[in-house]
């Protein structure tokens, strides 16, 4: 009798160290992920570091027979798949099923596709940078980026709910051929060289982000030019159209996210003055709307927004 209740005890026991381990890894996984996140360029695994490196940056594991991306979530995934797997202290069938299931969800959970390509490829543009020295390298303008995208962030979650549960980012770049975008799940790069050259005040700025996060809000799908080898006018037509359209429901989007984050109206439509006079006479940017057009709008708009109230 008394043989069976100190087994017990020593089961209770064991369990509960198990699920503390189980915790720990998680955590253990959770935090290496943020490290490794906000760590720049390749970093070898010094170990196994001959068969198997990991481009944190680009999250991609570097093997003999070629590079695997890493799937974001991977970490929490595999968290979850022990941490399971301890709780269930004897490795018993229905652990493992319970293990496989959660972890599959967790790994499911971002599984949008054009999430995880934009995630990927947010990374390899941020690492390509890191390694010229070029990214966050205003530490001022990075800070200013950071506070005003903080609050169109809040913002857009009036206009569509699910964007709270992305993981935004936000990073500037003093590379001269970067002007600004949002990718899809809200990874955000500002070049630091627009924003200078254009002398824009911190409401011109939060009116170029907010237009640049209602891409992604609005779900815009932002193509990567392709080669002009062949073209088809109709379909360039057609693309342009298309871009046109998404460029002023981004305008539209944009100017109400950034009024509902406090800034006032006026110099919303300030930043498309800026804009117009920054641009060259007698070029036209066929992918978006000509900038005369959009001063014309953007104080009709700003006019609109004030007379709504926030
Ligand atoms: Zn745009």
């Amino acid at each position: 009798m008394e043989n069976e209740e100190e087994s017990t005890h020593r089961k209770i026991n064991t369990g509960t160290g198990l699920a503390l381990v189980g915790v720990g890894v998680v955590g253990v996984l959770w935090i290496a992920e943020r490290l490794f996140s906000l760590g720049d360029g390749p970093q070898a695994i010094p170990l196994v570091g001959k068969f198997l490196a990991f481009d944190a940056a680009a999250r991609t594991i570097v093997t003999p027979s070629g590079k695997y991306e890493v799937p974001e979530g991977a970490y929490f995934a595999a968290g979850i798949f022990l941490y399971i797997l301890m709780l269930g202290v004897g490795v018993s069938l229905i652990s493992w099923i319970f293990a496989a299931f959660f972890s599959a969800a967790a790994l499911a959970q971002p599984a949008d596709a054009l999430r995880n390509e934009a995630a990927a490829q947010y990374r390899r543009i941020l690492a390509g940078f890191s390694a010229r020295g070029k990214l966050d390298d205003d530490a001022a303008l990075l800070g200013r980026t950071r506070r005003i995208s903080a609050g169109l962030i809040i913002a857009a979650a009036d206009v569509r709910a699910e964007t709270a549960a992305w993981s935004w980012e936000v990073h500037m770049t003093s590379d001269a051929s970067t002007g600004a975008f949002c990718m899809a799940g809200g990874k955000v790069l500002v070049g630091g060289e627009l924003v200078k050259r254009l002398g824009l005040s911190d409401g011109e700025l939060a009116m170029l982000l907010g237009h640049e996060i209602a891409h992604a809000v609005a779900g815009h799908r932002r193509e990567i030019p392709r080669m002009e080898m062949e073209s088809d006018p109709a379909e360039d037509i057609r693309q342009i159209e298309i871009a046109l359209m998404q460029e002023r429901e981004a305008d539209e989007i944009g100017m109400r996210l950034a009024y509902r984050a406090g800034w006032p109206a006026s110099s919303l439509a300030s930043f498309y003055e800026k804009l117009a006079a920054q641009e060259i006479p007698g070029t036209f940017n066929s992918s978006h709307p000509s900038a005369a057009s959009r001063v014309t709008w953007a104080r009709a708009m700003a006019r609109e927004l004030d007379q709504q109230g926030r």
